[in-house]
């Protein structure tokens, strides 16, 4: 059987690998699936309502009642999923990727994105096509639900606290990317009692502001804006508003990792303990900065929604990854940009210090990617092969092969989108995880020389 979902979702060109005979297909799909009423929305992308209403197609013609929400984020629409009756999700959206791309992101009843057995559920009816014909009597009907944006806003607000931000309440540059964070984000953000300055805040799917990734590169303009308005800070959302990013008041930008790690050390110094879920591919100073303030972490396989299912099994205080995609338990098991910009703002108002000075208390590394290139079908022997050759004492295989040396850890993983083996290294110095780098590539590298 093919595989159609990546590490999060279906996604691809539109009119080249994401068409609307694959919405369709996939409608029909999740309609057959989902037992129940199914919450669609989109991000502003401009080939979003093409896809959104092959999708609806095709979930209604399997007899399940599909339910518009309109543009929304992604975290809204699991939020309303979560909370209200509904059986399934499915998001019409590409992410960061640029407007050319599009994609589906499907979530179960509980708002959570399915994982492995869920998964291979929709992937075998698809693939099976075993979809019901249904008489005209049988099909499901359509519906919108235009409360999705503000239930999910109560909620943050709810959440944090409604005009809690004191007398002196932090300016926020707000920079919404053209997409769905524009519907919701300066507005919780306003409740909560901070100066919000919005930019790029109207839905654009031709992305006019700049590309939906919130990299360095792409938020010059934005850094420029928090200089401009002498900004306490500033955020930056992806293009479906599951994550975002941060700037400090001095304009640097802030790698999503010391987001991460800011936010679980103060969960945990709050809490006295608790446990942290967050990928093996995260880096160090996550740990290093949870266990300072007592607490403990546990690494899983890359993919926010493993990372969020570990979560529930253990308990966990909090969790997420080291691009900035948080997730806070006591509001939703899934990654929430609004969220987390709320509860950073509240956490900026209510501290001394300021966000650089916060981030100044946690271990600074450098992380170097690299990867060799080696076929689908060779890339298990070569893991294999690897960790035979590995002569360390303190060894981590939940993906991939980790290894935890004095100067820094490296970590082998087969690459689950391209014919790649990545190979991730980490130390206090650029230098030293280069050379780390080298090292295992090298490795990596005679291993697949030898094998495909
Ligand atoms: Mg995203």
């Amino acid at each position: 059987m093919g595989e159609l979902f990546g590490t999060n979702g279906v996604r691809g060109v539109v009119g080249d690998d994401m068409t609307p005979e694959l919405a369709l297909r996939l409608g029909r799909a999740i309609g057959t699936w989902s037992e129940g009423p199914v919450l669609v929305g989109t991000d502003t992308r401009t080939s979003g309502p093409m896809l959104r209403d092959a999708l609806v197609a095709g979930i209604t013609s399997a007899g399940a009642e599909a339910v518009d929400a309109g543009v929304a984020p992604t975290p809204a629409i699991q939020y309303s999923v979560e909370e209200t009756d509904y059986a399934a999700g499915a998001i019409v959206t590409a992410s960061h990727n640029p407007p050319e791309f599009n994609g589906i992101k499907v979530c179960t009843g509980d708002g959570t994105e399915p994982v492995n057995d869920e998964v291979a559920d929709i992937e075998e009816i698809y693939f099976d096509e075993s979809f019901p014909d249904l008489a005209w009597d049988s099909v499901g009907p359509r519906s919108e639900d235009p409360n999705v944006v503000d239930r999910y806003a109560d909620a943050i607000v709810d959440e944090v606290g409604e005009d809690k931000l004191g007398d002196d309440p932090p300016t926020v540059v707000v920079d919404c990317a053209n997409g769905p964070a524009g519907t919701v984000s300066p507005d919780v953000l306003r409740r909560l009692g901070a100066h919000v300055v919005a930019i790029n805040a109207q839905p654009d799917g031709s992305f006019p502001g700049h590309d939906s990734e919130p990299t360095p590169e792409n938020l010059a303009s934005t850094i420029q804006a928090v200089e401009a308005v002498d900004a306490d800070l500033g955020i930056a959302f992806d293009g479906d508003a599951d994550r975002c990013v941060f700037i400090t008041g001095e304009g640097e930008y802030v790698p999503g990792e010391r987001t991460l790690a800011l936010v679980a050390g103060a969960m945990v110094e709050n809490n006295d303990e608790g446990l942290v879920v967050t990928p093996v591919s995260s880096s160090q100073c996550v740990a290093d900065h949870v266990e300072n303030a007592g607490g403990e972490v546990e690494y899983t396989a890359v993919g926010s929604p493993i990372v969020a299912d570990v979560m529930q099994q253990r308990r966990a205080l909090f969790g997420g990854e080291e691009n900035g995609g948080l997730i806070f338990p006591d509001h939703q098991y899934c990654r929430d940009g609004t969220m987390t910009a709320a509860w950073v703002t509240k956490h900026v108002a209510d501290n001394d210090e300021t966000l650089a000075e916060m981030l100044d208390e946690i271990p600074g590394y450098r992380l170097v990617k690299q990867s060799v290139d080696c076929p689908d079908e060779a890339k298990d022997e070569v893991l294999e092969r690897y960790t035979e050759t590995v002569d360390a004492d303190d060894v981590d295989t939940t993906d991939g092969v980790k290894v935890f040396r004095s100067e820094g850890w490296t970590l082998v993983r087969p690459s689950g989108t391209e014919p790649l083996m990545r190979v991730y290294a980490e130390a206090r110095d650029h230098e030293q995880a280069a050379k780390l780098a080298k090292h295992a590539r090298a490795d990596v590298q005679s291993i697949v020389d030898e094998v495909a």
